[in-house]
């Protein structure tokens, strides 16, 4: 039996196979499909031609990884994912660069999240450079699909999922890794970009010692109840709490930006305790805060002089409540790879509105980090090694 001895590595990989870039299979797709005006898409809703699947069995190990035509698997209805919910799922962008090649956002990031979620659910451990190399490949051969409108990208789900073929309930033992592509624009679409979000902790998305901090499909199925109600009573998302303490929004990290007594700002978003998403849009966001603070890259239209200082604590409503009664609540947002970054302008509980930000003032913390991403994302702003080209795979 194989065995992960980390950093995705399989033991004994002479008896089973770790995933092998070099014995990639393509085949391409005989009629290639219309490209849709960007303006009808819905995120998720249109796939483009080709998928990379690579299968896992004990015997084998990795199979030889294959591109092919988009289309439906023929899964045994006993297959561990539809009974114990071995799966896992990435998020991840491709923009077209100023050149016309394709570039990932900080895709490392992703792949080793993706190791640690399929650890959590003991699925086959894979080396997730190698699943890099070809992911890059499928960008490339999907490069026509690539929007580019402002505010339009590639999303790419690389997933996997518990295949093996047996009802006993124990670690699946067979596995399929796929990776889909799907033009998106922007996530929330109409007039507004801005998010009202409904605190909600009667429902918890996640709890210390549990699994929110891994990117695994069971933590999202049982959120659509809640989410459901949060939009029937008019807002876009839930804000999910844990008594008092704010953790997410959605599928997305949540800021503030709180003004301190020595006129310079603070910027706090919960801690990676476990019960929280790493999320790479959240380290990126902070990682451009710190930079602007140390005088390395300040942010675009806001004042240079002015410090924002990070921190990952604790953030709780009461608090929120406070600042905001007391006019030191400047903005709120939400990050996320589909998202990018969304600002809050409206938090509800039990009946009553926090509303967040003036329309005088604007949000521009929230728009200098939606710009300064965006901006880095399609490689107009350089940022040593976060917008990496595919090309070369
Ligand atoms: C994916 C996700 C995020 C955002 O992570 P990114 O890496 O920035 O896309 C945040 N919270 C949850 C619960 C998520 O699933």
């Amino acid at each position: 039996m194989w065995k992960s001895v980390g950093n995705g590595v399989l033991e004994g990989a002479s008896k089973v196979g770790d995933i092998d870039p070099s014995k990639l299979t393509i085949t391409t797709s005989e009629t290639l499909k219309p490209i849709p005006p960007p303006e009808t898409l819905t995120f998720g809703a249109t796939k483009t031609d080709h998928m990379l699947v690579i299968a896992f069995d004990p015997e084998n190990g990795w199979n030889a990884p294959e591109i092919k035509p988009y289309g439906p698997f023929s899964l045994d209805p006993c297959s561990s994912v539809f009974h114990y919910a071995t799966s896992m799922f990435e998020g991840m962008k491709a923009y077209l660069g100023p050149d016309g090649e394709p570039l990932l956002f900080r895709p490392e990031m992703n792949m080793s999240r993706m190791e640690k979620s399929a650890e959590r659910v003991a699925l086959p451990p894979f080396n997730s450079q190698a699943l890099l190399t070809l992911i890059k490949k499928l960008v490339v051969l999907e490069k026509r699909w690539i929007p580019t409108e402002p505010g339009y990208s590639l999303y790419l789900r690389p997933t996997m999922i518990g295949t093996r073929p047996s009802l006993g309930v124990t670690a699946s033992d067979h596995a399929l890794l796929y990776v889909i592509c799907t033009p998106a624009g922007p996530f929330f679409k109409g007039p507004s970009t801005d998010l009202s979000l409904s605190a909600v902790n009667e429902h918890v998305r996640a709890w210390p010692g549990g699994h929110g901090g891994h990117k695994l499909a069971v933590n999202y199925g049982p959120g659509f109840g809640p989410l459901r109600e949060a939009n029937s009573q008019g807002y876009n998302q839930v804000l999910w709490l844990l008594g008092d303490k704010i953790t997410e929004a959605g599928a997305m990290n949540f800021f503030a930006v709180v003004k301190r007594d020595d006129g310079d700002l603070d910027l706090i978003t919960p801690p990676l305790d476990g019960t929280i998403l790493p999320g790479v849009t959240r380290q990126s966001i902070l990682d451009l805060a710190n930079a602007h603070t140390e005088g390395k890259s300040h942010l675009p239209d806001v004042p240079s002089t002015q410090k924002l200082y990070t921190h990952e604590q604790d953030l709780t409503m009461t608090y929120l409540r406070l600042w905001h009664d007391e006019g030191k609540l400047l903005e709120t947002f939400c990050v996320g790879t589909a998202v990018i970054v969304g600002s809050v302008t409206r938090i509800g509980q039990d009946g009553k509105d926090l509303i967040i930000g003036s329309s005088q003032a604007g949000c521009p913390w929230t728009d200098a980090f939606r710009k300064r991403l965006t901006d880095i994302q399609l490689g107009k702003f350089k940022h040593e090694g976060w917008a990496v080209p595919c090309a070369e795979a």
